[in-house]
C-alpha cells in the first residue's frame, strides 16, 4: 500500500480549523490561548481577513443586558424557539453575550455606539449597536500574533477518520489543484452554512462543511428550519431593509404580516421577526390576485435609524458615534451599483418579493461543540441550527437581527478551547488509512476526468429552482414536499455526471453536490415534522402538536442512506413548558 505522501502534499497540525471567517478566527485565537504549545492551522477558500459573511453584512450586534437574561430566555423559548431550544444552552448564551463582546472587542474590532445601544425589540430586553465591517482584519492580525498559522485558497472536501475518531482532512489548492492531505488531532468545521447561492450576498455559504461532516458520519438536527427569507427589491434583488413593515398590495391595502394567515398560524408566531410570515402573506395575496406587492418607501423608517443610515447611505450620514467608515463605503458602492442596474422607477412604491436565503446549519454538536465523531468540532453558522440554542428558527440571524455575528464569536470561543482541551488530553491520535484516503481522493477528483456531462452551474440552477418557491420551502404541505424531494433525488442521480476542468470548477462541483444533499435533508426533515412549529409552517398541519413531548428531527448517514428519527426534547428537565 502507498504511503500517504503518495496522495499529495502532507501537512501536519494539532488543530485544523476549516474556514477563517469570524467563527473560525474566534476558534483559532481561543484555541491558541488555551494551549499555546499546540499548532493551530486555519485554512480557507478565501483570503485571510476577507472570507465569509461577516464583512458583507449589516454589522448589527444584539446582546442581552446583564440582569435581563431570564426574561429573554422565557420570551425566546415561548415565542421563537417554540420549546425546541435547549433551554440550558440558551440561558448560558444569554449570560455570556456581554462577556463575548468584551473578548471580541479585545481583539481590536471597531464597535460603534456600544454605550448608546438601543432597545431593539418591543418585548425582549435586547440591545443593539453596530460593528464596522472590516472586523476580520484586526481579528486575523491578532490571531497571527498569537501564533495561529493560515493557508488561503484551499478547499477542504472530506474528513479522514480512524474508527469513530477524526484524524485529518483532504482538500486541494484552488489555484493549482494540488492535492493536500492534512494530518490533524482535532478538526473544527467553521465553514459556514448553506444558502444555496440564491442571494448574492449570502453566496459564500454553499454547505460543503455540512456535506463533509455528513459523509464522515456526523448527525444533523433541526434541518427543517433552514429556510430563512428576507424581503428584496425586484429592481435590484438586494435586501430591502425595513420593507417588511411597510408593505402594500396592488390594491393599496396595508399588509399586516399576519392578517392573511389562518387562526392557528397567527397564534404560533411571536415577536418581531424577519421575512418568514411576510413571505407567506405575500404568496397568499398574489395567489388571490392582489399582487404584486410594494414597499411604500416613505413609510419605511428603517433607513433613517442610526443603524439604517450606515446601510442606506443615500439618506445621509450616521451620527459620529454610529458612523462606520468601512461599512459606509461598502453600502454606498452597493447602492450606486443597484441604481445602475435597477431603480427603473422613481416612484415611492417599490415592488418587493421574498428573497430566499436559507441559513441552513444543522450539524449537531454537544455542550462542548463536538459532533458525534470524536475530535470533530463545529463552530458558527454551520451548527447554529444543530446546536439547538435557538430552537425552531433558521440559523442566526434567524428571526432576531443581530444574532449571527455574536453567536458565531460565542461558538468560536467555546469550540476552540474545547478542541484544545481534547487534543491536550488525547492519548492515542488516530492514524490515516491510505485505503480511505485513496477512495476519497478518487471521489473528489473524478469530475476532472470526465470529458462530458453536466456542469455545476446547470445543476445549481435546478436545485435553486426547487428550493426557492415559497410553497416549497416556507409554506409546506406533504404533497409539495414529496414532489420537491422527488425532484431533488432526480438531481442527485445526475451528480455522477458532473464535469470540471480546473480547481475552481472542481470546487463548484463539490459545492453543487452539497446543495443537493442539503436540499434532501431539508425536505426529509420537513416531511417528518407533522405540525406547525416556529419557522416550520405546514399548511396541512396548521397547529403546534402539544399532545406529546416535542421532538427534534435527526438525520443520520446509515450506509449512504438518510435515516430520519426523532429525539424527545427533555422538556421536564427545563424551566419553561407550553401553556
Ligand atoms: C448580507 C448579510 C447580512 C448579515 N447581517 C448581519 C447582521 O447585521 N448582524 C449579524 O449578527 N449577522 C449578520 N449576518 C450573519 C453573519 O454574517 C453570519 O452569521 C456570520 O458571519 C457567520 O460566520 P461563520 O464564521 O460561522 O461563517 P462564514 O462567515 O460563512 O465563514 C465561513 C468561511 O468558511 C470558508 N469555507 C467555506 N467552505 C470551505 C471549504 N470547503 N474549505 C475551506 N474553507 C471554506 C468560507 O470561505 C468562509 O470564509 C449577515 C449575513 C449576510 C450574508
Amino acid at each position: 500500500m502507498n504511503s500517504i505522501e503518495h496522495f499529495g502534499k502532507v501537512i501536519s497540525t494539532d488543530i485544523l480549523i476549516v474556514g477563517h471567517g469570524i467563527s473560525g478566527l474566534s476558534a483559532a485565537i481561543t484555541a491558541k490561548e488555551k494551549n499555546p504549545a499546540l499548532k493551530v492551522l486555519a485554512v480557507d477558500k478565501a483570503c485571510v481577513g476577507f472570507g465569509g459573511k461577516a464583512n458583507k453584512g449589516g454589522g448589527h450586534i444584539s446582546y442581552i443586558p446583564e440582569g435581563a437574561e431570564e426574561t429573554y430566555v422565557e420570551y425566546h423559548t415561548r415565542n421563537l424557539g417554540d420549546y425546541l431550544n435547549n433551554q440550558d444552552r440558551l440561558r448560558r448564551y444569554a449570560h455570556s453575550t456581554v462577556k463575548t463582546l468584551d473578548k471580541w472587542e479585545s481583539w481590536g474590532v471597531s464597535f460603534r455606539a456600544r454605550d448608546d445601544a438601543f432597545q431593539a425589540h418591543p418585548i425582549i430586553p435586547w440591545k443593539m449597536f453596530v460593528v464596522d465591517l472590516d472586523m476580520l482584519i484586526p481579528m486575523a492580525k491578532h490571531a497571527r500574533q498569537a501564533g495561529v498559522e493560515f493557508m488561503e485558497k484551499v478547499a477542504i472536501v472530506d474528513l479522514l477518520t480512524d474508527g469513530d475518531q477524526v484524524c485529518g482532512a483532504i482538500g486541494f489548492d484552488l489555484v493549482t489543484a494540488e492535492i493536500l492531505v492534512f494530518k490533524a488531532k482535532a478538526v473544527v468545521l467553521a465553514n459556514g452554512n448553506q444558502n444555496w447561492r440564491v442571494m448574492r450576498m449570502w453566496s459564500s455559504s454553499r454547505g460543503e462543511g455540512i456535506a463533509t461532516a455528513w459523509r464522515a458520519g456526523a448527525r444533523m438536527r433541526g434541518a427543517e428550519f433552514g429556510s430563512f427569507v428576507n424581503m428584496i427589491s425586484v429592481e435590484h434583488f438586494q435586501v430591502s431593509y425595513g420593507s417588511e413593515n411597510a408593505m402594500f398590495n396592488a390594491k393599496g391595502e396595508f399588509m399586516d404580516d399576519r392578517a392573511d394567515l389562518d387562526g392557528n398560524l397567527k397564534d404560533t408566531f411571536g415577536g418581531a421577526d424577519l421575512g418568514g410570515t411576510q413571505s407567506i402573506s405575500m404568496y397568499k395575496q398574489v395567489a388571490a390576485g392582489n399582487g404584486p406587492i410594494f414597499e411604500d418607501t416613505e413609510k419605511n423608517d428603517y433607513p433613517s435609524t442610526p443603524q439604517g443610515m450606515n446601510i442606506v447611505p443615500e439618506v445621509g450620514r450616521a451620527a459620529d458615534n454610529w458612523f462606520r467608515p468601512f461599512a459606509h463605503k461598502w453600502w454606498h458602492l452597493l447602492w450606486e451599483k443597484n441604481k445602475m442596474g435597477g431603480y427603473k422607477t422613481s416612484s415611492k412604491m417599490k415592488e418587493v418579493a421574498p428573497g430566499f436565503i436559507g441559513e441552513f446549519g444543522p450539524v449537531n454538536v454537544d455542550d462542548n461543540w463536538m459532533t458525534n465523531i470524536k475530535g470533530l468540532f463545529a463552530s458558527g453558522d454551520i451548527c447554529a441550527g444543530g446546536i439547538q440554542i435557538f430552537g425552531a428558527v433558521p440559523a442566526p440571524p434567524g428571526r432576531n437581527r443581530g444574532s449571527g455575528l455574536i453567536a458565531a464569536v460565542y461558538h468560536g470561543i467555546h469550540a476552540g478551547p474545547a478542541a484544545a482541551d481534547y487534543v491536550t488530553g488525547l492519548e492515542k491520535p488516530g492514524q490515516i488509512d491510505p485505503v480511505q484516503l485513496q477512495a476519497l481522493q478518487e471521489d473528489m477528483l473524478v469530475p476532472l476526468y470526465r470529458s462530458q456531462g453536466v456542469t455545476a452551474a446547470e445543476l445549481t440552477w435546478k436545485i435553486q429552482c426547487i428550493m426557492t418557491p415559497v410553497p416549497n420551502s416556507a409554506l409546506k404541505r406533504e404533497d409539495r414536499l414529496k414532489a420537491a424531494l422527488a425532484e431533488t433525488l432526480a438531481l442527485k442521480a445526475e451528480l455522477p455526471k458532473l464535469v470540471a476542468s480546473d480547481g475552481h470548477s472542481l470546487s463548484a462541483c463539490i459545492e453543487t453536490k452539497a446543495m443537493v444533499l442539503c436540499a434532501e435533508m431539508f425536505f426529509r426533515a420537513s416531511l417528518e415534522r407533522k405540525e406547525t412549529r416556529g419557522w416550520h409552517i405546514r399548511e396541512d398541519f396548521p397547529s403546534r402538536d402539544d399532545s406529546a413531548n416535542p421532538y427534534w428531527v435527526d438525520l443520520e448517514n446509515v450506509g449512504g442512506e438518510m435515516a430520519v428519527s426523532r429525539t424527545e426534547v427533555p422538556l421536564n428537565h427545563y424551566v419553561y413548558q407550553p401553556g
